[in-house]
């Protein structure tokens, strides 16, 4: 049956399922608070230049072709994704770099010049990542796990991929050089995981990216947003931004609607929060309706750790210091300045960098002559 369905929050998320729903047949209306879409993929404009605000690695793009099949469309006439080369140059704290991609005798050629020996190890290593991807992505990664029972019934498996044990002595156990630890166990950093702490299941983001390669969207993954706006938009649904949501309206345990700033009540048969999950039930769903949820409990839970960004634009290009589209900069020190961020939670004085010099692929996205960069 056709579903009235209100979106709160255009992200990848609020988007993604925005999309999903029309194709499913419903009704579908998006409330955005920010005057442009995009949530943390938004994009900041100035001077001829484009920031993408946050996200710039691809490493799915077949969960987009699945949301425009969906469709019913083509996501090729929607937006270009390009291959990044290498996926990542990771940079010591001397500057001497290690770059990978999917060419395997290009990776072991670069694990030659650190160490040698570390070849059969990687090896090895790239083998066990696809048994942890089948199993951690491809059967597991859509079961909900709302009860201790159904995680006991995947815990044989867990235990025999040695998911007890976090990503950095799962690489170490096959790759003996510490830099080259730190290359192939950075990975949960990507989405807020301490490489110390986060269980070794992560370790298959490594095999994503030899499968499907790191993508760019060509005119920034504002390019993608705007795909999104678009195939919504032709889908039939609607988009209302700088609308902001204040409370969802709960009657009898359901929710049965929004009520916006200006104080306006909008029914709704079905409401989905794409608001990050401590933020919607703490300030859009009243205390008396959350019985487990409750402001003690969410002020008590553990949060991923925040960053900071710094966006810039430079006057001239900068095409001949050895720098690649996505660069990882890493400092004296790993587990020590983890240890400061994610246990201690303090700001350190020296620190590690993600460097991003998307003109590098795309020079489109700044004037002519200019790099544009974030940190
Ligand atoms: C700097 C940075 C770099 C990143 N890099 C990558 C990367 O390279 N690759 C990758 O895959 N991921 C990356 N990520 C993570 C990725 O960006 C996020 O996981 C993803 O964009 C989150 O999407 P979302 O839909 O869950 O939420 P969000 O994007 O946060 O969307 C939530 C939306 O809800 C809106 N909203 C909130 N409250 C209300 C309200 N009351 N009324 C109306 N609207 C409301 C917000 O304005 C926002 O638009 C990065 C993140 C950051 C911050």
């Amino acid at each position: 049956m056709k579903k009235r369905i209100i979106i709160i929050g255009s992200g990848f998320g609020g988007l993604g399922a925005a999309s999903r729903l029309l194709s499913a047949g419903h009704d579908v209306t998006i409330l955005e608070k920010r005057d442009k879409l995009g949530g943390r993929a938004y994009v900041y404009e100035q001077d001829g230049f484009k920031f993408d605000g946050g996200p710039t690695v691809i490493t799915a793009p077949f969960m987009f072709d699945d949301i425009w099949n969906a469709a019913g469309k083509k996501r090729e006439d929607y937006f270009d994704l390009v291959p990044c080369d290498p996926f990542y140059r990771i940079f010591d704290h001397t500057g001497k770099s290690f770059d990978y991609n999917n060419d395997h005798e290009f990776t072991l050629s670069e694990i030659e010049k650190w160490n040698p020996e570390d070849k059969a190890g990687y090896e090895k290593f790239l083998g066990t990542t696809k048994a942890i991807f089948d199993k951690g992505f491809t059967e597991l990664a859509d079961e909900p796990f709302l009860n201790f029972t159904d995680m006991l019934k995947v815990a044989p498996d867990l235990i025999k991929l040695q998911s007890y044990k976090n990503v950095y002595s799962y690489v170490s156990q096959f790759i003996k050089n510490e830099f080259l630890r730190q290359a192939f166990s950075f990975h949960p950093l990507l989405v807020g995981g301490n490489p110390f702490d986060t269980t070794s299941i992560y370790a298959m983001i490594h095999y994503l990216e030899r499968e499907w390669g790191v993508h760019y969207a060509l005119g920034g993954t504002g390019s993608i947003v705007h795909a999104f706006e678009k195939l919504i938009t032709e889908q039939g649904g609607k988009i209302h931004t700088s609308t902001e949501v204040e409370e969802i309206i709960v009657k009898n345990g359901k929710a049965v609607g929004v009520r916006l700033e200006d104080g306006e009540k909008l029914d709704a048969d079905v409401v989905v929060s794409n608001a990050d999950v401590a933020f919607t039930y703490k300030n859009l769903i009243n205390p008396s309706h959350r019985k487990k949820y409750t402001d003690r409990k969410l002020a008590n839970t553990k949060y991923s750790m925040s960053l900071f960004v710094i966006y810039f634009g430079t006057d001239k290009q900068y095409r001949d210091t050895g720098l690649a589209h996505h660069n990882i900069i890493l400092g004296p020190r790993y587990k020590g300045l983890l240890d400061d961020i994610f246990h201690k939670k303090i700001v350190a004085d020296d620190f590690s960098l993600y460097l991003h010099m998307p003109t590098l692929t795309d020079p489109s996205i700044a004037p002519d002559g200019h790099e544009g960069f974030y940190v």
